[in-house]
């Protein structure tokens, strides 16, 4: 399973100098994306091949090496690989890596002086590490999902309330033993919540908590949770916990994260904007966010995912711009493309510490491209 491991390995891959190709082919089931598999990957090794005609020509020998190897070898791209596949080739750096994908992604084919690995980068942030418990009165079912697929499954019951035959009592005998009952659910509530706080604190933690159950049930644990936990909680839904199975129970988790993540990201999106509306601790657009990344101010780096614009780096100052041409228009040294400027900030963007956010659903970041907090107030230049 893709992890961010196996990423940070890739992105440190000594390439020595020779092109990468990175393949990512849809593998998503559907009416058209499986029958014309062939043809499609046929169609981006192609595209691949017409992007290397300009590198000098040992780079151009590798990556022909490559194109090749990938058509000989198109049974690779195969469906049980799950909903994506990436593929990274160089043959003259001795690289070839394929992964398979959690989720669907676009088809691409990318000729870089790295492997292109935002969109890797792009699935591990959305494919988060779903906590979801479902709790009833005496019993709690806790679901740990990573990348979409189900990592461990656990039960919890507690003493069972004995049933009171509530004829025999009188009103105040009726009060006492709801009253017990209560004690007890709110106990077992406890439980659950202490065993969700340690899953929480040990090593592999979780990113959301996602509560299923019926409606008291679920408020009673939300309340009985840390604040360090209850800050995780993404939502909650109703199901039956007689007929529930992990696949139903992933299906809940998905549809309240996704709900979540689109709030989330409108959220971030919206203080974005208004940190960039009312001072100088934010920027907005492109190129705008190319300079604050140039100048290493750059906290966090938003940008929308699927989206990829060339560019160019200097190949004297290191700078990143959208500018095509021969020459840098800062220092005059000379430019060289790159098939995504984003990428470039994004890898630009980690080495300096900052963060980088991946942007899925449409909003107004999507006008503007990329943006960017900043971690300081570029200095005043007006002298005055
Ligand atoms: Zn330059």
């Amino acid at each position: 399973m893709l992890d961010q491991a196996q990423i940070d390995r890739l992105r440190r891959t000594d390439t020595g100098g020779y092109p990468v190709l990175s393949v990512y082919v849809n593998l998503q089931p559907g009416p058209e994306s499986l029958r014309n598999l062939p043809a499609r990957i046929k169609d981006l090794l192609s595209q691949a091949e017409s992007s290397s005609e300009a590198l000098p020509r040992s780079q151009r020998l590798s990556i022909r090496g490559d194109l090749q190897a990938l058509s000989r070898d198109v049974g690779r791209f195969g469906a049980d690989l799950g909903h994506g596949v990436a593929v990274f080739r160089s043959s003259g750096a001795g690289i070839d890596e394929q992964f398979a994908l959690p989720g669907p992604v676009r088809d691409r084919a990318i000729v870089d002086a790295a492997p292109y690995i935002r969109p890797l980068e792009a699935m591990i942030e959305h494919y988060q590490r779903y906590c979801v418990a479902v709790i009833g009165r005496r019993f709690g079912s806790i679901f740990r999902f990573s990348m979409d697929q189900l990592d461990t499954w656990e039960e919890m019951r507690d003493e069972e309330i004995r049933k009171a035959n509530y004829g025999g009592f009188s009103g105040y005998e009726e009060q006492r033993v709801r009253a017990r009952a209560d004690e007890m659910a709110a106990r077992h509530y406890r439980h659950v919540a202490e065993r969700l706080t340690e899953l929480r604190r040990s090593d592999g933690g979780f990113d959301l908590l996602i509560v299923g159950g019926s409606d008291p049930h679920v408020a009673g644990l939300l309340e009985a949770l840390p604040p360090d936990v209850a800050e995780l909680s993404a939502g909650t839904f109703v199901i039956d916990p007689g007929t529930m199975t992990p696949a139903t129970v992933l299906d809940h988790a998905r549809r309240v994260a996704g709900e979540w993540e689109v709030q989330e990201e409108h959220r971030l999106i919206a203080d974005l904007f208004e940190a960039a509306a009312s001072g100088r601790m934010a920027v907005l657009g492109l190129e705008e966010t190319c300079a604050a990344v140039n100048r290493h101010s750059v906290e966090v780096l938003y940008v929308q995912a699927e989206r990829t614009t060339p560019g160019s780096t200097c190949v004297n100052c290191g700078r990143v711009t959208c500018e095509i041409g021969s020459t840098c228009s800062v220092c005059g040294g000379p430019l060289r493309s790159i098939p995504d400027v984003v990428d470039r900030l994004s890898e630009s963007v980690r080495a300096s510490g900052g963060r980088v956010r991946h942007v899925l659903n449409a909003g107004p970041l999507a006008e503007v491209e990329a943006g960017a907090l900043l971690r300081y107030q570029d200095p005043m230049v007006d002298p005055t």
